[in-house]
């Protein structure tokens, strides 16, 4: 019976000490947080060995604290200027965490992770971290669409059934600015691998065609003449003999009519 209690009284003074405690170690998860001029709220994850409050803030800065957690918002900065103070958070005796504060009171860059995003024929929706301290405006061409939403810019094309795409999305705030370069893949035309041109079939790509010429003359003009399908032509006849360009062995796809696709 008398271990029974002291395991009871053990446990309780065990409950006691954790829940009355201040905490020896806070750990926050976001030391810095910066708030664009419109402001914002974020929430910092708080992780304790016991409790904690909230012991220093800035006078612009307003927090609700919940279990694990410091929920932190920021109005629209009014003042002209930048600012930033400290939060402070703490425990048991000096123990403390701090998160700097800082809101900006213009756009001051505008800055991708990457200045191009790509898409297969298929589509789909890609995100780009943008860093910036402003609410940037987004135009996309024509093709994508795309929106910013706190950091994050998120781009989506549709499946493309046409010839592959491109084109470049403007981020402004300000006078900051920023691009991104879009494509998308696109179909291809299966017989010339999207080239739009194929091997003329008549010269098999030499440019020349076989022609009957009578003995006496081939020493002048050969037996090859220029193939007329390919572009080949004769410019005529000099003095010196006949001139001609051969064909460049190479004619316009008949599927897809030139254009690749
Ligand atoms: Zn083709
Ligand atoms: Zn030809």
């Amino acid at each position: 019976m008398k271990k029974q209690l002291f395991l009871l009284w053990a446990f309780l003074f065990m409950f006691f000490l954790s829940a009355c405690n201040g905490a020896n170690n806070i750990c926050v998860d976001k030391n810095s947080i910066s708030f664009p001029i419109g402001g914002g709220e974020e929430n910092v994850s708080v992780t304790a060995d016991g409790s904690w409050s909230v012991k220093d803030c800035p006078d612009w800065v307003t927090t609700e604290t919940q279990e694990g957690m410091i929920l932190i918002r920021t109005a629209r900065n009014e003042t002209g200027a930048p600012r930033e103070g400290d939060i402070v958070l703490a425990g048991k005796d000096d123990v403390t965490a701090t998160i700097h504060v800082k809101q900006a009171t213009k756009c001051t860059h505008i800055t991708p992770a990457s200045d191009k995003v790509e898409f297969d024929k298929e589509g789909g929706t890609q995100t780009i971290a943008i860093d910036t301290d402003g609410s940037p405006q987004v135009e996309a061409p024509e093709g994508f669409t795309a929106t910013y939403d706190n950091g994050t810019l998120s781009v989506t094309a549709p499946a493309n059934e046409a010839g592959s795409k491109r084109g470049e999305i403007k981020l402004t705030c300000e006078d900051q600015s920023a691009t991104i370069y879009a494509t998308q893949k696109g179909n291809v035309c299966q017989r010339c691998g999207g080239s739009g041109k194929i091997t003329c079939p008549k010269c098999n790509g030499k440019g020349l065609v076989h022609v009957y010429v009578a003995p006496e003359m081939r020493d002048i003009v050969g037996s090859e003449q220029p193939c007329e399908k390919c572009g080949g032509n004769w410019d005529g006849t000099t003095d010196a003999g006949s001139v001609w360009r051969k064909g460049s062995g190479r004619i316009k796809c008949p599927d897809c009519g030139g254009t690749g696709q």
